[in-house]
């Protein structure tokens, strides 16, 4: 047979034919249940694929399953780099740090994303993610507003429906440690900033953008939490009630979300970002030392695993969190 490449199937092809390659053999019911398209929709890209070669159709009993054929699993290796490919994503909190290694982690696997941040002054930093992005060939839009406000989620929305059409995965990742921290000199403005950007924020934007989501029966819905939210961190009281009221809002969401919409949860330890070095060399130390794997954290190494947890790879979790600190919070 004259060899053909990937690049002749569509987004909907490939992602159907990426998914038979990942699980071997599923029923068109099982594929739309996974890739969250109707079951017409599934039966008529398999029955293309069929045509083409890629898939063969297989009676087991009363029961029809499709399978890659040999020349479709010759695709493997590509298709499992870009496992996102054609999903729509907001990140919040995207001009740096964990939120800008998963934007960028997600453009790489193919996802359209959203960059989004809050200080004009870092206007400079959000192009550059964008940019970056750009070059892996997908949609990018860059979208300065304050998820802490109603205003701010709704221009972030308005970005999103204009920009990329629709949207299939929201990570809410934005959040602060509002100065002065610790306990005895924290004020209200403080106590109150912090809470409504890491908590209050993040659920205004799950609430504009879960609507969208449960229309087309599809989403995903990441929240950045902290492992500080479990162990309690001494010197900063509102972060960490932030961070342990997100731990439960991340189950309340999958209650309320299911069965079409996977929410989870993923605790970092430390990790090397501004927010880290802004505490101090000495807490770093200390944090390091406290650590099993004697190192930070890299925003990518989370980044990886949000783009797992976003993908079909984790289409039964929901509700989960998942910690990710190089042993930090075992004790
Ligand atoms: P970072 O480097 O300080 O970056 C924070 C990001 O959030 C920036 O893009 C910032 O935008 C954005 N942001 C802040 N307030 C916002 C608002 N109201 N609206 C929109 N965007 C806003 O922080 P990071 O260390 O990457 O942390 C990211 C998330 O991981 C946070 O939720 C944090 O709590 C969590 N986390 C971090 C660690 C760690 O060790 N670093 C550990 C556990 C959990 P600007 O650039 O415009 O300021």
């Amino acid at each position: 047979m004259k060899a053909r490449h990937i690049d002749t199937l569509s987004k909907s092809e490939y992602s159907v034919l990426f998914h038979l390659i990942n699980y071997n053999r599923l029923s068109a019911l099982e594929l739309s249940r996974i890739l969250g398209y109707s079951r017409q929709n599934v039966s008529a890209i398999l029955s293309r694929l069929v045509k083409k070669g890629y898939v063969v159709r297989l009676r087991v009993g009363k029961r029809v399953f499709y399978e890659p054929s040999s020349y479709g699993r010759e695709y493997k290796p590509y298709p499992y780099k870009r496992f996102l490919l054609g999903k729509r994503a907001v990140i919040t909190g995207a001009s740096r740090g964990i939120g800008k290694a998963i934007a960028l982690e997600f453009a790489e696997k193919g996802a359209d994303v959203v960059i989004n941040y809050r200080q004009v002054k870092h206007d400079p930093l959000a192009h550059e993610v964008a940019q970056e992005a750009k070059k892996y060939g997908v949609k990018v839009v860059v979208c300065r507003a304050d998820i802490s406000t109603e205003n701010g989620v709704k221009k972030l929305y308005q970005a999103t429906m204009e920009g990329l059409g629709g949207i299939d995965i929201l990570v809410n990742n934005a959040g602060i440690i509002e100065p002065p921290a610790d306990w005895l000199n924290l004020t209200r403005h403080a106590w109150l900033k912090t809470i409504d950007t890491n908590l209050y924020g993040a659920f205004l934007t799950t609430r504009y953008f879960a609507k969208p989501m449960l229309k087309q029966r599809y989403g995903k819905i990441l929240y950045i939490a902290s492992v500080w939210g479990t162990v309690g961190s001494a010197n900063a009281p509102a972060y960490t009630a932030s961070k342990s009221g997100i731990l439960n809002l991340t189950k309340a969401m999958a209650k309320e979300l299911a069965p079409y919409i996977n929410v989870n949860a993923i605790s970092p330890g430390n990790i090397d970002t501004d927010l880290t070095r802004a505490a101090g060399e000495e807490f770093i130390r200390d944090v390091i030392e406290q650590t099993p794997f004697k190192r930070l954290g890299t925003p990518k190494e989370v980044a990886k695993l949000a783009a797992f947890l976003v993908s079909s790879h984790a289409s039964f979790i929901t509700g989960a969190e998942v910690v990710i600190d190089g042993g930090f919070s075992l004790r």
